[in-house]
Protein backbone atom coordinates (compact mmCIF):
# COMPACT_ATOMS: atom_id res chain seq x y z
CA UNK A 1 0.00 0.00 0.00
CA UNK A 2 1.21 3.57 -0.84
CA UNK A 3 0.05 6.06 1.71
CA UNK A 4 -0.29 10.02 0.60
CA UNK A 5 -0.51 12.53 3.12
CA UNK A 6 -2.72 15.39 2.66
CA UNK A 7 -1.37 17.92 4.35
CA UNK A 8 -0.59 21.96 4.87
CA UNK A 9 -0.89 23.68 8.59
CA UNK A 10 -3.42 26.43 7.07
CA UNK A 11 -6.95 25.59 7.36
CA UNK A 12 -8.96 26.08 4.85
CA UNK A 13 -6.83 25.78 1.78
CA UNK A 14 -9.10 22.28 0.64
CA UNK A 15 -6.96 19.56 2.18
CA UNK A 16 -10.03 17.89 3.17
CA UNK A 17 -12.07 18.54 -0.27
CA UNK A 18 -8.55 17.02 -2.15
CA UNK A 19 -8.85 13.92 -0.17
CA UNK A 20 -12.35 13.18 -0.68
CA UNK A 21 -12.52 13.41 -4.37
CA UNK A 22 -8.39 12.18 -5.04
CA UNK A 23 -9.44 9.39 -2.97
CA UNK A 24 -13.01 8.65 -4.83
CA UNK A 25 -10.93 9.02 -8.39
CA UNK A 26 -9.08 6.20 -7.65
CA UNK A 27 -11.27 4.20 -6.01
CA UNK A 28 -13.26 5.05 -9.74
CA UNK A 29 -10.44 4.35 -11.18
CA UNK A 30 -10.45 0.15 -9.46
CA UNK A 31 -7.68 1.17 -7.14
CA UNK A 32 -8.72 -0.27 -3.27
CA UNK A 33 -8.76 2.84 -1.83
CA UNK A 34 -8.22 4.00 2.36
CA UNK A 35 -9.18 7.56 3.46
CA UNK A 36 -7.87 8.23 7.23
CA UNK A 37 -9.68 10.90 8.15
CA UNK A 38 -6.76 12.31 10.68
CA UNK A 39 -9.02 15.84 11.91
CA UNK A 40 -10.78 15.98 14.87
CA UNK A 41 -13.22 18.44 13.23
CA UNK A 42 -14.01 15.05 10.69
CA UNK A 43 -14.83 16.79 7.70
CA UNK A 44 -14.04 13.64 5.55
CA UNK A 45 -15.93 11.53 7.05
CA UNK A 46 -19.05 14.02 7.32
CA UNK A 47 -18.32 14.42 3.58
CA UNK A 48 -18.50 11.10 2.88
CA UNK A 49 -22.09 10.39 4.85
CA UNK A 50 -20.15 8.34 7.77
CA UNK A 51 -23.04 10.05 10.11
CA UNK A 52 -21.02 10.58 14.07
CA UNK A 53 -23.20 7.59 15.32
CA UNK A 54 -21.58 5.42 13.06
CA UNK A 55 -18.02 6.43 13.73
CA UNK A 56 -18.06 3.73 16.70
CA UNK A 57 -13.77 2.83 15.62
CA UNK A 58 -12.04 5.82 14.98
CA UNK A 59 -8.22 7.11 14.32
CA UNK A 60 -8.56 8.15 17.56
CA UNK A 61 -9.05 4.11 18.61
CA UNK A 62 -6.19 3.39 16.09
CA UNK A 63 -3.84 5.66 17.62
CA UNK A 64 -4.27 6.35 21.08
CA UNK A 65 -5.58 2.70 22.05
CA UNK A 66 -4.14 0.99 19.33
CA UNK A 67 -7.32 -0.75 17.96
CA UNK A 68 -5.94 -3.40 15.14
CA UNK A 69 -6.46 -1.56 11.95
CA UNK A 70 -8.99 -3.79 10.38
CA UNK A 71 -11.57 -2.76 13.59
CA UNK A 72 -11.34 0.80 12.37
CA UNK A 73 -12.18 0.48 8.84
CA UNK A 74 -14.82 0.52 7.40
CA UNK A 75 -16.77 0.63 4.12
CA UNK A 76 -18.53 3.93 2.24
CA UNK A 77 -21.33 4.03 -0.25
CA UNK A 78 -18.45 4.66 -2.68
CA UNK A 79 -17.23 1.12 -4.30
CA UNK A 80 -13.98 0.72 -3.40
CA UNK A 81 -13.55 3.53 -0.98
CA UNK A 82 -13.35 2.80 2.81
CA UNK A 83 -12.52 5.13 5.51
CA UNK A 84 -11.25 5.56 9.32
CA UNK A 85 -13.09 8.43 10.44
CA UNK A 86 -12.45 10.72 12.84
CA UNK A 87 -14.65 12.03 16.18
CA UNK A 88 -13.75 14.91 18.13
CA UNK A 89 -12.23 12.62 21.02
CA UNK A 90 -8.95 12.90 18.58
CA UNK A 91 -8.43 16.79 19.77
CA UNK A 92 -7.11 14.76 22.65
CA UNK A 93 -5.17 12.57 20.76
CA UNK A 94 -1.57 15.27 20.45
CA UNK A 95 -2.33 15.65 24.18
CA UNK A 96 -2.26 12.19 25.32
CA UNK A 97 0.64 10.98 23.16
CA UNK A 98 3.11 13.69 24.58
CA UNK A 99 4.18 10.97 27.20
CA UNK A 100 4.15 7.85 24.90
CA UNK A 101 8.05 6.92 24.11
CA UNK A 102 6.65 5.94 20.10
CA UNK A 103 4.39 9.06 20.10
CA UNK A 104 5.19 9.74 16.44
CA UNK A 105 5.51 5.92 14.98
CA UNK A 106 2.02 5.22 16.23
CA UNK A 107 0.34 5.30 12.50
CA UNK A 108 3.20 4.08 11.12
CA UNK A 109 3.40 0.88 13.14
CA UNK A 110 -0.25 0.49 12.56
CA UNK A 111 0.06 0.97 8.70
CA UNK A 112 2.83 -1.39 8.23
CA UNK A 113 1.90 -4.42 6.26
CA UNK A 114 -1.45 -3.65 5.57
CA UNK A 115 -2.19 -5.16 2.30
CA UNK A 116 -5.65 -4.97 1.66
CA UNK A 117 -6.04 -1.31 0.04
CA UNK A 118 -3.90 -0.57 -2.23
CA UNK A 119 -3.54 3.63 -1.50
CA UNK A 120 -4.21 5.51 1.86
CA UNK A 121 -5.25 9.06 1.90
CA UNK A 122 -4.30 10.36 5.08
CA UNK A 123 -6.21 13.83 5.84
CA UNK A 124 -4.43 16.31 7.95
CA UNK A 125 -5.92 18.54 10.53
CA UNK A 126 -4.42 22.20 10.18
CA UNK A 127 -1.40 22.47 12.25
CA UNK A 128 2.26 20.63 12.47
CA UNK A 129 1.17 19.16 15.61
CA UNK A 130 1.75 15.56 16.55
CA UNK A 131 -1.11 13.98 14.37
CA UNK A 132 0.46 15.75 11.55
CA UNK A 133 3.71 14.60 12.32
CA UNK A 134 2.34 10.94 12.75
CA UNK A 135 0.83 11.07 9.24
CA UNK A 136 4.44 12.74 7.83
CA UNK A 137 6.02 9.08 9.79
CA UNK A 138 3.74 6.98 8.23
CA UNK A 139 3.09 8.43 4.40
CA UNK A 140 5.79 7.35 1.30
CA UNK A 141 4.62 10.88 0.00
CA UNK A 142 3.32 14.10 0.91
CA UNK A 143 0.77 16.07 -1.51
CA UNK A 144 0.28 19.71 -0.93
CA UNK A 145 -3.24 21.78 -1.57
CA UNK A 146 -1.96 25.33 -1.64
CA UNK A 147 -4.68 27.91 -1.92
CA UNK A 148 -3.57 30.70 -4.28
CA UNK A 149 -3.03 33.50 -1.86
CA UNK A 150 -0.45 36.27 -0.86
CA UNK A 151 0.97 34.40 2.36
CA UNK A 152 0.90 30.82 0.40
CA UNK A 153 4.39 30.40 -0.38
CA UNK A 154 5.63 31.61 3.50
CA UNK A 155 3.28 28.90 4.84
CA UNK A 156 5.07 26.15 2.49
CA UNK A 157 8.70 27.08 3.51
CA UNK A 158 7.50 26.14 6.85
CA UNK A 159 5.94 23.30 5.89
CA UNK A 160 9.30 21.90 3.54
CA UNK A 161 10.93 22.48 6.94
CA UNK A 162 9.00 20.28 8.84
CA UNK A 163 9.54 17.61 6.03
CA UNK A 164 13.30 17.69 6.10
CA UNK A 165 12.85 17.26 10.32
CA UNK A 166 10.92 14.49 9.75
CA UNK A 167 13.65 12.83 6.85
CA UNK A 168 16.26 13.44 9.05
CA UNK A 169 14.71 12.33 12.28
CA UNK A 170 12.59 9.73 11.56
CA UNK A 171 11.00 8.93 8.06
CA UNK A 172 14.55 9.52 5.77
CA UNK A 173 11.77 8.24 2.65
CA UNK A 174 9.41 10.48 2.53
CA UNK A 175 8.73 12.07 -0.44
CA UNK A 176 6.51 14.92 -1.91
CA UNK A 177 4.48 13.88 -4.88
CA UNK A 178 3.26 17.28 -5.58
CA UNK A 179 1.91 20.75 -4.75
CA UNK A 180 -1.84 20.96 -6.11
CA UNK A 181 -3.00 24.68 -6.52
CA UNK A 182 -6.76 24.96 -5.34
CA UNK A 183 -9.51 27.56 -5.33
CA UNK A 184 -8.10 28.45 -8.52
CA UNK A 185 -10.13 31.91 -9.88
CA UNK A 186 -8.63 32.57 -13.58
CA UNK A 187 -10.22 36.02 -12.76
CA UNK A 188 -8.60 37.02 -9.95
CA UNK A 189 -5.13 38.60 -10.99
CA UNK A 190 -3.24 37.98 -7.67
CA UNK A 191 -4.54 34.36 -7.58
CA UNK A 192 -3.02 34.08 -11.11
CA UNK A 193 0.41 36.01 -10.01
CA UNK A 194 0.12 33.65 -7.01
CA UNK A 195 0.01 30.30 -9.32
CA UNK A 196 2.88 32.20 -11.80
CA UNK A 197 4.98 32.58 -8.65
CA UNK A 198 4.75 28.91 -6.40
CA UNK A 199 5.91 27.49 -10.55
CA UNK A 200 8.29 29.54 -11.02
CA UNK A 201 10.11 28.36 -7.01
CA UNK A 202 8.85 25.30 -7.39
CA UNK A 203 8.20 23.82 -11.40
CA UNK A 204 8.04 20.13 -11.35
CA UNK A 205 6.78 20.19 -7.42
CA UNK A 206 3.46 21.66 -8.51
CA UNK A 207 0.93 19.60 -10.35
CA UNK A 208 -0.29 20.87 -13.49
CA UNK A 209 -3.86 19.93 -12.73
CA UNK A 210 -5.24 23.17 -11.04
CA UNK A 211 -8.35 23.03 -9.12
CA UNK A 212 -10.91 25.78 -9.85
CA UNK A 213 -13.19 27.48 -7.48
CA UNK A 214 -15.96 25.59 -8.10
CA UNK A 215 -19.48 25.94 -5.80
CA UNK A 216 -20.14 22.33 -6.56
CA UNK A 217 -17.03 21.44 -4.58
CA UNK A 218 -18.68 23.01 -1.33
CA UNK A 219 -22.03 22.02 -2.10
CA UNK A 220 -21.23 18.36 -2.40
CA UNK A 221 -20.02 17.62 1.42
CA UNK A 222 -23.25 18.90 2.92
CA UNK A 223 -25.18 15.72 0.83
CA UNK A 224 -22.91 13.72 2.28
CA UNK A 225 -21.21 12.77 -1.29
CA UNK A 226 -18.35 13.86 -3.29
CA UNK A 227 -18.57 16.30 -5.66
CA UNK A 228 -17.35 13.22 -8.06
CA UNK A 229 -20.90 11.94 -6.99
CA UNK A 230 -22.75 14.70 -6.24
CA UNK A 231 -21.96 15.95 -9.89
CA UNK A 232 -19.42 13.96 -11.55
CA UNK A 233 -19.40 16.66 -14.67
CA UNK A 234 -18.84 20.26 -12.70
CA UNK A 235 -15.64 21.72 -12.99
CA UNK A 236 -14.39 20.71 -10.14
CA UNK A 237 -14.91 16.93 -10.00
CA UNK A 238 -13.48 16.96 -13.99
CA UNK A 239 -10.25 18.37 -12.37
CA UNK A 240 -9.58 15.93 -9.37
CA UNK A 241 -10.39 13.19 -12.33
CA UNK A 242 -7.06 14.95 -13.89
CA UNK A 243 -5.43 15.55 -10.81
CA UNK A 244 -5.90 11.29 -10.15
CA UNK A 245 -4.43 10.61 -13.90
CA UNK A 246 -1.29 12.78 -12.67
CA UNK A 247 -0.86 11.69 -9.56
CA UNK A 248 -0.90 7.79 -10.87
CA UNK A 249 1.56 8.95 -13.59
CA UNK A 250 4.09 10.24 -10.72
CA UNK A 251 3.43 7.20 -8.01
CA UNK A 252 6.73 4.65 -8.58
CA UNK A 253 6.47 2.45 -10.95
CA UNK A 254 6.05 -0.75 -9.05
CA UNK A 255 3.35 0.54 -7.09
CA UNK A 256 1.06 1.33 -10.42
CA UNK A 257 0.08 -2.14 -10.49
CA UNK A 258 -3.32 -2.27 -8.74
P1 LIG B 1 -9.09 22.24 4.72
O1 LIG B 1 -9.36 20.80 4.85
O2 LIG B 1 -7.71 22.55 4.22
O3 LIG B 1 -9.41 23.01 5.94
P2 LIG B 1 -11.44 22.28 3.01
O4 LIG B 1 -11.24 21.28 1.95
O5 LIG B 1 -12.32 21.90 4.16
O6 LIG B 1 -10.05 22.81 3.55
O7 LIG B 1 -12.00 23.60 2.31
C1 LIG B 1 -12.35 24.75 3.06
C2 LIG B 1 -13.69 25.28 2.54
O8 LIG B 1 -13.55 25.68 1.19
C3 LIG B 1 -14.79 24.26 2.58
O9 LIG B 1 -16.00 24.90 2.87
C4 LIG B 1 -14.81 23.69 1.17
O10 LIG B 1 -16.08 23.22 0.79
C5 LIG B 1 -14.41 24.91 0.35
N1 LIG B 1 -13.64 24.55 -0.84
C6 LIG B 1 -12.55 23.76 -0.91
N2 LIG B 1 -12.08 23.68 -2.16
C7 LIG B 1 -12.90 24.44 -2.92
C8 LIG B 1 -12.94 24.79 -4.32
N3 LIG B 1 -12.03 24.34 -5.18
N4 LIG B 1 -13.93 25.61 -4.74
C9 LIG B 1 -14.86 26.08 -3.87
N5 LIG B 1 -14.86 25.81 -2.56
C10 LIG B 1 -13.90 25.00 -2.08
MG1 LIG C 1 -9.86 19.68 6.57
Amino acid sequence: MITIAIANQKGGVGKTTTAINIATAMAATGWKTLLLDLDPQGNASTGLGVEVEARVCSSYDLLVDQVALADCIQPTNIPNLDIIPATVDLSGAEVELVSVEDRTARLRDALTGHTAHDICFIDCPPSLGLLTLNALGAADTLMVPLQCEFFALEGLSQLLLTVERVQQRFNPDLGIVGIVLTMFDRRNRLTDQVADDVRDCLAGLVFESVIPRNVRLSEAPSHGLPALVYDHSCAGSRAYIALARELIGRLPEQRKAA
